[in-house]
């Protein structure tokens, strides 16, 4: 790297000694022969009362420093609250002097450094710190503590401005009531603060707040008379000569942003702290000069407790920081909530199938038992059956004292039919008789069944010998009317039927029912048959 350096400047020392001595030159008397070719230095100092009054009130102060730090010019930038963070965002001045709220704010947001705390004088001592008090009037017995304020009426400054209610609004809050929800009304009367204690003097609000020294300076002028007050929730601080309702807070600040350098903030400080209390400048902004920097905590704390100024969004749980912090966890879980999502479709998947399993299961249990106790050629009820059903009805029957009916019916000459159109058309012959007597059989207690070969048998539960003997009576004529040929005989299908009917004595079997019924039918058949018999 030396051996470049040194081409660059071999043969030429004679210009770079003469250029380095300019800017030497430069550097050390820089050219300052009008007044307009000194650098400018802006205050921002905040306008809470107006431009003009800023302007009265800090002017002199400017003009101090210039005199000063003659090297530089300082001018005052009043500005409103609104505008003062932006103009210190953009860099447009180099310092700042605003309320300890402002400077709390400007300090978070845009990182300026208090240099400077502002004094105040009161009979003949200085103050670096205020507070608020919260006030009524002396002859309002019912309100003696912060909480009985709950329900009366109320009135600050401003809703945002930090002497003029922040420093209010915390201590209610700390005594349990909420100023925006609690209050029978809050009102807001802006400046001069005078305005608000008139207010309760007058009794157009039941108290208000206003900052420290307001009501002693008032009565000094003679505006009121401070036995007519009182101050509500006071805490006296040692040393602190005004009543006070709130924690002590740093007065204004007189800041510096960043970009200044450290050895101008080093001449405004020591020319600052060097203003007498009495001198001009300190008398016109009203106050006794500069201190070095109080803690500015208090403040800081205040914001936090409120929510508001640069912790608007304290404590609040920012949806964006909760995925960024536990981003793990939330994947971990979503995996968790999937795979359950997963199993519960599977088990709900799982659990129709066997829904469906057990439906066809139940369907083919309910054919499974269809077949075992119906015919297969014909369809009506099988032998099986209507042992069942005769035993099951004779019994209740037999309790019940009611009469049962059983009707036997056999094809005449069926073996004829079978000998000359053979077995298939017996078959169908068969199925035919079967439908044609089951259709005449309708109410829903009898059962019609095949008995066995051509033979078949009713049972009807309830009814007595005239209602079965005509039941047979319809069953006969249904077949004859079905005019079926008998090749065999040359005649047509016909049955011959026996009917028996009782009221069952208990304790006795069903057997000889059929008995007695197959032996009437084979009297139907000896007389002739395609006819009807009772059982004797
Ligand atoms: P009867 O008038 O005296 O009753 O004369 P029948 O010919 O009907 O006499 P029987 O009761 O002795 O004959 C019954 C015949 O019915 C015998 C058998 O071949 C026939 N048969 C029994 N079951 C079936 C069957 O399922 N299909 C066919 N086609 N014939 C059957
Ligand atoms: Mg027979
Ligand atoms: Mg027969």
């Amino acid at each position: 790297m030396i051996g470049p350096a040194r081409t660059l400047f071999r043969g030429r020392p004679a210009y770079i000694g003469l250029a380095c001595a300019g800017a030497l030159a430069l550097y050390l008397f820089p050219l300052r022969d009008t007044p307009a070719q000194q650098p400018e230095i802006g205050i921002a100092v905040l306008a809470h009362r107006g431009e003009a009054a800023a302007l009265k009130n800090w002017q002199a102060t400017a003009d101090y420093l210039t005199r000063t730090i003659p090297t530089h010019r300082f001018v005052i930038v009043p500005l409103k609250n609104a505008t003062l963070g932006q103009a210190v965002a953009e860099q447009k001045v180099d310092f700042v002097l605003t309320n300890p709220g402002s400077y709390v704010t400007l300090e978070s947001t845009y990182g300026v450094t208090r240099m400077l705390t502002m004094r105040y004088l009161h009979q003949g001592r200085v103050y670096s710190e205020f507070g608020a008090v919260i006030f009524t009037r002396a002859d309002r017995d019912d309100i003696r503590t912060l909480a009985d304020l709950e329900g009366k009426t109320f009135m600050g400054v401003g809703k945002d401005t930090f002497g003029g209610f922040q420093m209010a609004q915390l201590e209610l809050q700390d005594a349990g009531v909420d100023p925006f929800k609690d209050l029978k009304r809050l009102e807001f009367a802006g400046l001069p603060q005078d305005n608000i204690v008139y207010a309760v003097r007058d009794a157009s609000v039941d108290a208000g707040t206003v900052r420290t020294d307001t009501l002693e300076g008032m009565a000094t002028e003679g505006k009121i008379d401070l036995a007519r007050f009182k101050a509500i929730g006071a805490r006296p601080h040692p040393g602190f000569p005004f009543l006070i309702s709130t924690r002590l807070y740093p007065e204004w600040a007189f800041a510096r942003l960043k970009h200044v350098p450290e050895d101008l903030a080093q001449q405004v400080v020591i020319a600052l702290l060097s203003l007498p209390p009495d001198s001009p400048a300190a008398k016109a902004s009203q106050s006794a000069g500069w201190t070095v920097p109080l803690d500015y905590t208090p403040v800081h704390d205040l914001f936090k407790a409120l929510r508001t100024g640069p912790y608007a969004d304290h404590g609040k749980v920012h949806f964006i920081d909760i995925v960024r912090q536990y981003w793990q966890w939330i994947v971990g879980l979503l995996v968790v909530m999937a795979l359950l999502l997963f199993n519960i479709l599977y088990i709900l998947n799982l659990n129709h199938h066997l829904r469906e399993i057990k439906q066809r299961l139940e369907a083919s249990n309910d054919e499974l038992r269809r077949l075992s106790s119906h015919d297969g050629l014909t369809g009506v009820a099988n032998h099986r059956l209507f042992e069942e059903t005769l035993a099951s009805e004779w019994a209740r029957a037999a309790r019940d004292q009611t009469p049962l009916s059983l009707i036997m019916a056999d094809i005449d000459h069926f073996k004829l039919l079978n000998d000359s159109d053979g077995h298939l058309a017996g078959d169908e012959c068969l199925k035919l008789v079967a439908q044609t007597l089951d259709q005449t059989v309708r109410r829903p207690a009898d059962l019609l069944a095949r008995y066995g070969g051509e033979e078949f048998a009713a049972i009807l539960p309830g009814v007595d010998a005239v209602g079965a003997l005509a039941m047979a009576e319809r069953m006969r004529a249904a077949v004859e009317g079905l005019h079926l040929p008998n090749h065999g005989t040359g005649g047509l299908v016909t049955v011959s039927l026996g009917v028996v009917s009782a009221v069952p004595r208990p304790g006795t079997a069903a057997e000889i029912f059929v008995g007695r019924a197959d032996h009437a039918m084979y009297q139907a058949k000896e007389a002739g048959r395609n006819q009807t018999r009772l059982a004797a």
